[in-house]
């Protein structure tokens, strides 16, 4: 799928779209104001210096039905340009397909997909978690204690990759917000906390080598999409600020506990963050049909709540959460609840969901390995 020149119309706090930005390395420069694509990684390419000021929007009304024939005022021609826009790749044609088609699949193994709305709904979801980072730093700025935000969006975005969309994620919307919280917060350090049951992949590959933004990753060893590897730590001027935590099957509360005391808080507490965001996909939970941990609705209450804290103690009480996998409608929907539970600082009621007559010993000893691996490779 290509992103061109659009209109963003719902989009707080975003003002324009360029053509051609840049995920690994930036969205736009501080020159041309705040955008975001995740259309392509061009770094070479000549155009993105002519363009970095250059601003395109545009609507399409063509009028089809208002048509007298053989009238000068012909309409063929709106579809002429958009044609020929569409011809020189000026256009999102991958949505124009859909809209023709109905439906369409943009990578084979996910699958993908994407319908007539899908990019404008993806544009309205990257979005509502830029406002959200905008409310909670506003907040920050008069209170130590402001509130934690969780976007409730969807398509997801943490397998989003610089070049397109993957996974069933359109827009990196994690990744959009960490550049969004650095260009117009001045945030410098941001430090993600990706605990969806894959590994984070696309938000790993856009700052692999960028030193400010730290990528955590914990996630079933060797599920989709089969990176974030122990050895994936960052490169060049990044190496060291990508951690990645494969995690061995049926992994769940006590894992997670130890991994977020071990692993996550001195990290975290090392890299010294401005803003803490969360890749927060509820599919390592024991009832996901696609994963294969086993957290309980009590692990996230404590991710929650331990994320929390951590977040007062570093960089001020900011921190929003982005929703990524959870595809068991109930276990998703009661562990996001208690996750707000928790942020409330109210009593989990995970005990009403959870049943542990389901759950079998975890991998303890193994789990320790891959901890002990993760702590040496980082020196933690
Ligand atoms: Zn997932």
């Amino acid at each position: 799928m290509e992103l061109q020149t659009f209109r963003l119309p719902y989009l707080a706090g975003c003002r324009y779209f360029q053509r051609r930005s840049i995920l690994r390395r930036q969205f736009c420069t501080k020159r041309s104001g705040f955008c975001i694509s995740c259309s392509y990684s061009l770094d070479k390419d000549p155009l993105i210096e002519k363009l970095t000021d250059a601003r395109v929007i545009y609507s399409v009304a063509p009028a089809m039905g208002h048509n007298q024939e053989a009238h000068p005022e012909s309409y063929l021609r709106v579809p002429a340009i958009v044609s020929a826009l569409e011809k020189a790749e000026l256009t999102s044609k991958a949505m124009n397909q859909a809209s023709e088609q109905g439906i369409i699949y943009i990578d084979g193994s996910g699958p993908t997909y994407a319908t007539a709305t899908t990019f404008q709904e993806s544009l309205v979801a990257a979005g509502a978690g830029l406002t959200l980072v905008d409310s909670v730093v506003a907040a920050s700025n008069c209170s130590q204690n402001p509130p934690t935000g969780f976007a409730l969006i969807r398509p997801p975005g943490h397998h989003a990759i610089p070049k397109g969309p993957m996974g069933f994620c359109v827009f990196g919307n994690v990744a959009i917000a960490a550049r969004h919280a650095q260009l117009v917060h001045g945030l410098k350090r941001v430090f993600i906390i990706d605990f969806d049951v894959h590994h984070g992949n696309g938000t790993n590959d856009a700052f692999y080598d960028d030193p400010d933004i730290y990528f955590l990753s914990t996630h079933h060893d060797g599920s989709y999409p089969g990176t974030g590897k122990i050895d994936e730590i960052g490169h060049g001027d990044g190496e060291g600020t990508t951690l990645n935590l494969p995690l061995p099957g049926g992994s769940g509360d006590i894992s997670m506990r130890t991994v977020f005391d071990e692993v996550i808080v001195p990290s975290a507490q090392r890299f010294k963050p401005d803003i803490i965001l969360v890749s927060a996909g509820y599919d390592a939970h024991v009832l996901d049909p696609l994963g294969s941990l086993q957290f309980t609705t009590g692990t996230y209450y404590t991710l929650a709540s331990n994320i929390k804290e951590l977040a007062k103690d570093l960089c001020g009480g900011r921190c929003v959460f982005f929703l990524e996998g959870g595809y068991n409608l109930d276990s998703l929907s009661y562990s996001v609840t208690d996750s707000f539970r928790a942020f409330l600082g109210e009593k989990s009621l995970a005990s009403e969901f959870d049943n542990p007559a389901i759950l079998y010993e975890e991998p303890s000893t193994k789990v320790k390995q891959a901890i002990q691996r993760v702590k040496h490779i980082h020196s933690l």
